[in-house]
């Protein structure tokens, strides 16, 4: 796809996260040399391998399950992890990010969908910690906003979109929030009309996966 086209068509305040999962990094560059800087990969292990062999520049995203023993290898230099969903593994980033004297910028996965293999906080799990005194204690750990994804079953997205955009609407002046990501390739255009300010774009922008 003409990637330059598909920027033109989102709205100016719309992040997007080009996700370059499973993808060479000769795919990786062809984008990069475009202009875009924001990449999202799932997977720990391939990130960092591709940290190291792409430009310095590069804002990295980590969008998918990170497990507590993993955050020292990416907190030296992720930019943003979007799937923070228990509050262990927010500790764990704010103890990393002590370590490596950064403040790393985070976003709350919230569970919007039934589907079993999507995890994230509960809308009252995520009050309560949001509002509570430890939060404050996270020196180390800057919440941005959420992230959501929603059900295969793409009739459901509608209903759990505007669930989350109506709560980011709603808790964003309060704690500061700058961003909701939400939207991918099959849902973006759904999820900007809710509000969304950043969408995860894989296979639109680099074909399909296998
Ligand atoms: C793979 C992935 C995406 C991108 O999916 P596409 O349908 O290829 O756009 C977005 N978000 C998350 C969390 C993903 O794992």
């Amino acid at each position: 796809m003409d990637f330059i086209r598909f920027k033109k068509s989102i709205p100016q305040n719309v992040n997007i996260i080009a996700v370059s999962k499973t993808k060479p990094v000769e795919k990786i560059k062809q984008i990069y040399d475009l202009g875009h800087k924001d990449f999202g990969e799932n997977k720990v292990q391939e990130l960092i391998k591709k940290h190291e062999e792409l430009p310095d520049d590069i804002n990295w995203h980590l969008i998918g399950k990170l497990q507590r023993n993993k955050v020292k290898y990416i907190a030296p230099f992720i930019h943003l992890i979007h799937s923070v969903d228990s509050e262990k593994l927010l500790s764990q980033i704010n103890k990393e990010g002590d370590k490596n004297n950064r403040i790393i910028n985070v976003l709350l996965q919230i569970k919007i969908s039934n589907d079993p293999l999507k995890t994230g906080f509960d809308f009252s799990e995520l009050e309560k910690i949001i509002s509570s005194d430890k939060f404050l204690e996270y020196k180390f750990v800057k919440v941005l906003g959420f992230m959501g994804m929603g059900s295969i079953d793409q009739s459901k997205n509608e209903e759990e979109f505007r669930k989350i955009s109506n709560y980011f609407n709603k808790t964003s002046k309060i704690y500061d929030l700058k961003y909701l990501s939400l939207g991918m390739s099959n849902d973006y255009k759904l999820a900007i009309k809710y509000n969304s300010n950043m969408i995860r774009i894989g296979s639109l922008i680099f074909g399909f996966r296998n």
